[in-house]
């Protein structure tokens, strides 16, 4: 559920018209409701109501403070990849107690950051990064708490760049390594084992993954305990699906219902680490058609905003549904490709796909583009980035100006010889 609506033919946010938005803040443009992702980030939390857990949103999924502002305010915490997220979720209040840092390639300035942020525990994913994490600990004279990431080898069953469970992808440790790498972090004076972690992948729309990914984990566990290892986090990541054109995912609560009673016998306090299935239906990228053109009887609209805005389409071949800004009922339907102006034939939002029959100048809703949307954006082709606008009631705030020409330049320097 969302609250992208049309109210008679027009389409809202909210009690917004998004025609009045794009009238203030021009197009392309990032919009979320408010009303959605406070919902959505409580539906995920209350499902696991009954048993101690930390819901930490994935800030790579949408790291805009504004947002990350409101899940701090209902509880969450925060799942980050690199020293910048860290840096985001602590301008957005986060409680650092409640920050959890995952990735293969930490470095020892983000540890360091990491360390004296003094955030609830590292996802450490190799026996090389834990030496540089007790190293730059015992530096600062901290104990750095660290869980390991333990690689299942579990199919996620969803697209292989973001399937990140199998023995073949970059990922933590495998199962058959993890116990010596445990035994190594234990050895190390200045790190203290606390947890465990896994994340199988993304877009995952069966709960069977996640079952069978956490069995495998909590045989693991048991092991550890064995060895007299006090695991007290068990963080099963993220990687819940949604729907974006006809997939029906387990909602979180369907979800809750199979792996919590595995979760309770654990006795551990559970870190959630979700992303799409809290942002991705909760925004949508508006844009206008430019031009329409046929070529050798094939249909282009071509619209404002482009590969470089929302790289997903052509990066994944992902689908996203795209509605009218203002519906005409008595228009003709067209087949055509929906292009941006990038010089690249791989610039495309969707490819043959029913449209209404979109005339220069209309507006329309690329919608589930609140997730890995404007995070994957970039300035390609010297496009400047596009604003993102929250919608909450019957107001709308830019919590991101559009950027400029002076901003498209601002680190760069030319030598002095050249001048
Ligand atoms: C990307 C990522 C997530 C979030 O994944 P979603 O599919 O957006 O829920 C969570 N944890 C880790 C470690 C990740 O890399």
């Amino acid at each position: 559920m969302h609250d992208f609506q049309y109210k008679g033919n027009e389409l809202y946010c909210e009690d917004v018209s998004i025609k009045e938005i794009a009238k203030e803040v021009g197009t392309p443009f990032y919009l979320y409701s408010y009303n959605t992702l406070k919902n959505h980030f409580n539906a995920f939390n209350s499902a696991f109501a009954d048993i101690p857990h930390i819901v930490c949103f994935a800030v790579k999924a949408n790291s805009n403070i504004a947002l990350l502002k409101i899940f701090a305010g209902e509880g969450g915490g925060f799942d980050i990849v690199s020293g910048g997220e860290l840096y985001r979720a602590l301008g957005a209040g986060a409680d650092p107690q409640k920050i959890v840092y995952a990735g293969v390639g930490k470095t020892r300035e983000e540890i360091r950051y990491a360390l004296k942020s003094n955030i609830l525990m590292f996802n450490a994913e190799s026996s090389q990064e834990l030496f540089a994490i007790d190293e730059v600990a015992e530096d600062l004279g901290v104990k750095a708490r660290v869980a390991l990431r333990v690689n299942p080898d579990i199919d996620a069953r969803t697209h292989p760049y973001i399937s990140t469970g199998l023995k073949s992808h970059k990922f933590g440790i495998s199962t058959g390594d993890a116990l010596e790498g445990y035994r190594l972090a234990r050895s190390l004076k200045s790190i203290d084992v606390v947890g465990i972690h896994k994340h199988i992948g993304s877009q995952i729309t069966q709960t069977r993954p996640f079952v069978d990914a956490l069995e495998r984990i909590i045989s693991m566990i048991d092991t550890l305990k064995g060895e007299g290892l006090n695991i007290k986090y068990l963080d099963i990541g993220g990687g819940l699906g949604i729907t974006y054109k006809d997939e029906s995912p387990p909602h979180p609560k369907e979800l809750a219902a199979e792996i919590s009673p595995i979760l309770k016998e654990t006795g551990c306090t559970i870190i959630f680490e979700p992303g799409r299935v809290i942002v991705g239906n909760a925004g949508i990228l508006v844009t206008k058609v430019l031009y329409t053109k046929q070529s050798e009887g094939k249909n282009f609209v071509i619209v404002d905003a482009a590969m470089n805005d929302l790289v997903r389409p052509s990066f994944y071949g992902s689908y996203h549904s795209i509605l009218p800004v203002n519906k005409n009922s008595d228009s003709n339907k067209i087949v055509a490709d929906v292009v941006g102006p990038i010089c690249e034939s791989g610039d495309f939002l969707a490819k043959d796909r029913v449209l209404p029959d979109l005339k220069k100048d209309s507006l329309t809703a690329i919608m589930s583009a609140g997730a890995y949307g404007f995070t994957m954006s970039s300035n390609y082709n010297s496009r400047l980035r596009v604003p993102e606008v929250l919608v909450k009631g019957s107001e709308f705030f830019i919590i991101r100006r559009r950027e400029n020409y002076e901003d498209l330049i601002r680190c760069e320097e030319i030598p002095a010889f050249l001048k």
